[in-house]
């Protein structure tokens, strides 16, 4: 019988789960809201519960399932699963991968959500097996994994990683959830290149934005490259600040780590060509000459399926036979 991996990646408002084989290929995946109330106690249950339902709905037992792999929003102590800290769902020092183990008595490896995505690229995504893989999540926030030879790189305490808080502005920067300034996730996640072009708008004035501003009231990262592609001066001047902070940060990450790949991933990443091409302009100026020349940048290829897939890659490498 051909036993299936099951992913799981757990966000503060869904929680996607995914049955996948050896292969990496997605045999069933489904999604259930995440019920964050009373700190987030129930979620392990209804995790569980979903899971029953759905091997019932397809006629399969659970002796199909080889184990479960799962990523959660924050650190993670992956040693004995415990995360370190989760904000949006109420968690601290929570035995994540205890509880699970016991609500659904199958094996459960854990880790963070962006790590994961990076794994998922490396098995089946832009990676393209490169074991050597830098991978940025721009979303609402910017989320990072880095891949060492095959093997995600935690650090000493589940902080390694996380691209989105190296500073990229060092004096006057935007305020970050984290506590510190000038994060790149203050400047090119969605809701930063956001506030980068209100910051534009304020100062500057003409622009598609600005009307667009002024008749539905508010903006969107898309709707800055949207102009941009247009040709509006004001949105492509906002899109050249976001290739040079993303293009400084993976330009000194590339010089650290000389990966094969560097993967932009996430939501803000279908802005495609022309977010790839503004950063490559500052990556090539900034990268130490041989990283230059032989780590490639590449926009990821998975999308919201990166985080169930490198789930299940955890669960071949650690519990396939
Ligand atoms: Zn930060």
């Amino acid at each position: 019988m051909e036993k299936w991996l099951l992913g799981v990646d757990l966000g503060g408002t869904t929680t996607k789960l995914a049955f996948i084989n050896q292969y990496g290929e997605i045999q069933h995946k489904w999604e259930i809201a995440t019920d964050i109330s009373e700190n987030g106690k129930h979620i392990t249950t209804n995790i569980a519960k979903a899971i029953d339902l759905k091997l019932e709905q397809i006629g399969e037992s659970k002796n199909k399932l080889v184990g479960i792999g799962m990523g959660a929003p924050g650190p993670v102590n992956t040693t004995n699963g415990v995360i370190y800290e989760a904000v949006n769902l109420g968690w601290k020092n929570y035995p994540l991968k205890d509880l699970l183990e016991v609500e659904t008595n199958l094996p459960v490896i854990i880790d963070n959500d962006a790590n994961l995505a990076a794994l998922g690229e490396m098995w089946k995504g832009a990676g393209n097996g490169a074991k050597d893989l830098v991978c940025v999540t721009l979303g609402t926030g910017v989320g990072g994994g880095v891949i060492a030879n095959g093997s995600l790189v935690h650090g000493i305490s589940g902080a390694g990683g996380e691209i989105g808080h190296i500073t990229v502005v060092p004096e006057n920067g935007f305020h970050c959830n984290c506590g510190k300034r000038g994060c790149l996730e203050t400047v090119a996640s969605a809701t930063g290149i956001v506030k980068l072009a209100m910051d534009e708008i304020k100062n500057n004035g003409v622009s598609i934005l600005t009307e667009q501003l002024e008749s539905v009231g508010s903006i969107t990262a898309k709707d800055v490259f949207d102009a941009a592609r247009l040709g509006d001066a004001l949105a492509n001047h906002v899109l050249n600040r976001v290739g040079f902070y993303l293009g400084l940060a993976l330009a000194n990450l590339g010089s650290a780590l000389n990966p094969e790949k560097i993967v932009i991933g996430g939501g803000v990443s279908k802005a495609g060509d022309i977010l790839l091409q503004s950063v490559r302009k500052y990556f090539e100026e900034f990268a130490f000459i041989r990283v230059r020349h032989s780590t490639e940048l590449a926009i990821a290829t998975l999308g919201n399926d990166a985080g169930v897939i490198g789930a299940a890659w955890l669960v071949k490498t650690n519990f396939g036979d």
